[in-house]
């Protein structure tokens, strides 16, 4: 029953979401990240908190005249309050909340290395940071000489190694190698896989890979390399011929479409024989994108594609392909009418393949509770193609975010000031947001490309984010609702 109420203490609600849907009241619980249904008792109980803090008095007065709670004994209804308090939804005004997840103890071991094989590409996309205004990678070292711009075997192999002997204790770990064009220097990853698994093999341990690619470069070896070693893989696709040849294009001007298309078919088909890992598609959406759901169809039942992923581009306001606030509700409306697909087909137990929505969905039914927005400089960091560490493959080669070197180390002092700066208990304007614990404040590359501060929210895309997330709580509301087995399948449980 919980610790007595004291009838003249003054108690508020803290932040959450309520969603109604299908009737049933839903509440998404900012403080504990818990996804709550509410009775009708309930609802009454926390909404007498709604126009601001109240003695438990004066709530279960208020609540009392709510239809919802019309003819609850007095009792009963402290009774809920009590336990509203116990879920941490209410809480007696100027407690402060719990505590948000610190900053773990270091060295923090890694999970996964992202190896920047090349700078180099075959394509010249027009959005694309690595080549665009919006690199942070400073193309000469410091005394003025030339980077390299692809990494040879011995970084590979030293990468590797840096991987392990910075893992300590993580059973399983991920190589995941990026580029410029990944496949441009596949001598390297075919020595990085062989050097891994030796490694793993002596350890014991279990080593993953997954990689990028334009596909321009997919022969029938390469295809039968990737299955083989199980790659997780993802190929930047971006729709249709029209779609994707917008932006996606050769130094010529060229679109890509045609030369990816039947390569993509043969890496589908081989690895659907094999059973493999599903491979994803990964779209960058800009804002010329029309049809997105056409677009998702086309990757999905023409093509074959298991999941596809969509990212809205990444790119200083002002780009042409960017989008604004103003545009936001396009994405909504295009991520809300995938959404429904969705969930109709997990209704009736059918995959689908909305690898946004998955992700969304995992984080929500796990209690997801974000203290730093993504791994970067945490369980991840990212090493160039001469072995310089950066905090993500976004970061490396960026002077001011370059944190060690594999040769020499993590720079700890630098690596524990950003996770210092980028902690959620630094970002104040998110504190009474509701989408906290998934956002955590969004992208820090995003946020330099946007502010210059790696470390500052992206306060730019907060009515998007949160919009999404609204998406994300219906979404979780109406499958709970018709397939609650849905959430034991591997894409949304763990
Ligand atoms: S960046 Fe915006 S949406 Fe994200 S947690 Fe902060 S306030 Fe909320
Ligand atoms: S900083 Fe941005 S690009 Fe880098 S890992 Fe995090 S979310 Fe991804």
């Amino acid at each position: 029953m919980g610790e007595p109420l004291i009838p003249m203490t003054t108690f508020a609600a803290t932040v959450h979401r309520r969603r109604v849907v299908d009737d049933a009241v839903w509440i998404y619980a900012s403080s504990s990240a818990a996804v709550l249904r509410l009775d009708a008792v309930a609802d009454a109980v926390l909404g007498a908190f709604l126009d601001g803090p109240k003695t438990v008095d004066a709530a279960l007065a208020v609540a009392a005249a709510a239809p919802g709670a019309a003819g609850i004994p007095n009792a009963d209804l402290a009774t809920t309050l009590r336990e509203l308090v116990g879920l941490g939804l209410v809480r007696p005004l100027g407690e402060s909340a719990p505590p948000a997840p610190t900053v773990p103890p270091m060295p923090y071991p890694l999970t996964t290395l992202v190896v920047n094989v090349t700078n180099a590409c075959n394509l010249s996309c027009t959005y694309c940071y690595e080549y665009g205004e919006d690199r942070l990678a400073d193309r000469e070292r410091t005394d003025g000489t030339a980077r390299r711009s692809t990494m040879t075997v011995e970084t590979a192999r030293e990468s590797v190694d840096f991987l392990f002997a910075n893992s300590e204790g993580r059973p399983e770990i991920t190589v995941t190698f990026f580029g410029g064009e990944t496949l441009l220097n596949w001598t390297v990853i075919e020595a990085a896989v062989a050097h891994a698994e030796t490694r793993a093999k002596a350890e014991g341990r279990k080593v993953n890979f997954s990689l990028t690619t334009n596909a321009t470069l997919l022969t029938d070896a390469i295809i039968d390399f990737l299955v083989d070693h199980t790659f997780g893989i993802n190929i930047s696709i971006d729709g249709a011929a029209e779609d994707h040849d917008r932006h996606r294009k050769f130094k010529s001007g060229e679109g890509s479409y045609e030369l990816i298309l039947p390569k993509i078919r043969r890496l589908l088909e081989k690895n659907r024989a094999r059973r493999g890992r599903p491979i994803g598609a990964r779209v960058t959406l800009t804002r010329g994108t029309k049809d997105v759901r056409g677009l998702f169809r086309h990757l999905t039942e023409e093509i074959g594609f298991d999941e596809v992923g969509l990212a809205p581009v990444t790119a200083a306001k002002d780009r042409d392909w960017a989008f604004e606030p103003s545009d936001y509700h396009l994405l909504v409306d295009a991520f809300g009418a995938l959404a429904d697909d969705y969930v109709e087909a997990a209704s009736a137990g059918r995959h689908h393949g909305f690898s946004n929505l998955s992700d969304l969905l995992r984080e929500l039914h796990t209690g997801t509770n974000k203290a730093h927005p993504c791994g970067a400089g945490l369980g991840l960091l990212g090493v160039s193609t001469e072995g310089d560490l950066g905090l993500c493959h976004r970061f490396v080669e960026s002077g001011e975010h370059e944190i060690g070197s594999i040769s020499e180390g993590i720079d700890s002092e630098k690596r524990a000031a950003f996770l210092d700066a980028g902690h959620i208990s630094k970002r104040i304007d998110c504190h009474g947001c509701f989408a906290r614990p998934v956002c955590s404040g969004g992208c820090y590359h995003e946020a330099y490309v946007r502010t210059g501060d790696a470390s500052a929210p992206n306060l730019h895309a907060c009515d998007w984010i949160r919009a999404w997330t609204d998406i994300g709580l219906s979404s979780y509301a109406r499958i709970m609702a018709k397939n609650p087995a849905w959430f034991d399948r591997h894409e949304v449980s763990t």
